[in-house]
């Protein structure tokens, strides 16, 4: 058996070395850096896949988000409703903004921000709503484009996990997760399922202005050169990143396939075990792509878990371990421990197994074996 890995960014490459290897030389001869022709190649590939009219790569998807909410003009004091069970880049980002974050419990079940929570604590100063597609399945988007409407606020999807899911709507059918809401922001960090060699992140959105706005912002404000109109950033995907994406797009319905398959073997061996919940799917197969395949420990001993499987080789992560309403730089006055039942239980529980695109049987089988005879022992 081949050593088991969390990622593995290597085997990957191995399938699109030629290509990669080819772009980065042409790069490299033409010097064509920054914005040169493979970034504007693959704004437009990556246009056509998500059938968003408009994407506006950027540095990472902190960045993305930042920029996302700089170009809907929100202003110090708007309260934004994002998840308290999230990556802190989402709530990092409001803070930064001077925007107030507000956050709110998830669903046991998808991980995923939970309708009813967002209702609760929506107020007069309430802005936008930022839902995150945790570990890869789209959030509940029924529900919140309609709450959005109804309270004409804002819609931001973190879609930098679920890259390449769908949704599918009760009434108007499938549309690609980050072609949804007002405004989304993705990361291709290298682990993510659509992932450079660096970092490297990008803004959709399917209203011009927008997209015309957030163009000036990613590039110091700038509409005119050196006509300087709004406060901006400098925040640019760079050529060799922009080739990497390029070779890998093509390629990301089979990856995300393959991470599904995987979730299905994993499944398979654990499902019934006593003292474990495998990830609960909401819709339709193809609205989950499995950024990571996330169980529940329901007999305390998660901990003891994560330690035995290390010493097994097999590595594991627990996202996240601490709720973010209780992080130094985000806990506020305004929270009660009883506005957060189910964050605070599943930071206890939850255990990410390795998934990638590369996983073998025998390894899917040693890994749930493996689980399986520590849960048998109590
Ligand atoms: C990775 C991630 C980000 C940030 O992306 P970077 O490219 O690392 O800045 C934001 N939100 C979520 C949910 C993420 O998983």
């Amino acid at each position: 058996m081949r050593k088991i890995q969390m990622v593995d960014l290597k085997g990957q490459y191995e399938a699109i070395k030629g290509e990669v290897n080819d772009s980065f030389q042409e790069i490299l001869e033409s010097s064509a850096f920054i914005n040169g022709p493979e970034v504007q190649k693959f704004q437009k590939e990556m246009e056509e896949y998500l059938d968003v009219k408009h994407v506006i790569p950027c540095a990472n998807g902190t960045d993305a988000l930042q920029i996302a909410m700089m170009g809907l003009d929100l202003k110090p004091g708007d309260e934004v409703i994002t998840a308290d069970f999230t990556f802190a880049a989402t709530v990092e980002v409001i803070a930064l903004l001077q925007l107030t974050p507000v956050l709110v419990d998830v669903e046991p079940d998808t991980f995923n921000i939970d309708p009813e929570a967002i209702k609760r604590a929506i107020t007069s100063k309430t802005k936008a709503i930022v839902p995150v597609h945790l570990f890869g399945q789209t959030a509940n988007m029924d529900a919140i484009m309609e709450i959005a409407g109804e309270h004409d606020l804002y819609v931001i999807e973190d879609n930098a996990q679920a890259i390449g899911g769908n949704y599918h709507f009760k009434n108007s059918g499938r549309v690609k997760a980050g072609a949804i809401g007002d405004v989304a922001a993705t990361s291709f960090f290298p682990s993510k399922n659509l992932g450079c060699y660096g970092d490297g992140g990008a803004i959709f959105t399917n209203n011009d202005d927008l997209a015309h706005t957030i163009r000036g912002i990613v590039n110091h404000g700038m509409y005119e050169r050196y006509h300087h109109d709004v406060v901006g950033v400098n925040s640019r995907l760079d050529s060799l990143q922009a080739a990497v994406l390029r070779a890998k797009l093509p390629k990301l319905d089979y990856y995300n396939k393959a991470r599904r398959e995987a979730a299905e073997k994993y499944d398979e061996a654990l499902r019934g075990q006593g003292f474990l919940e495998i990830p609960v799917r909401e819709g339709e197969p193809d609205t989950h792509v499995f950024h990571q395949y996330t169980l529940k420990i329901t007999n305390g001993k998660r901990d003891e878990l994560v330690k035995h499987l290390q010493e097994k080789d097999i590595p594991c992560g627990v996202y996240y371990p601490i709720p973010l309403h209780k992080q130094k730089a985000y806990t506020d006055e305004r929270y009660n421990e009883g506005d957060f039942p189910v964050t605070n239980q599943l930071v206890k529980e939850v255990i990410s197994l390795p998934m990638h695109t590369e996983l073998e049987d025998d390894q899917i089988a040693y890994i749930t074996s493996t689980i399986i005879d520590f849960l048998k022992k109590g």
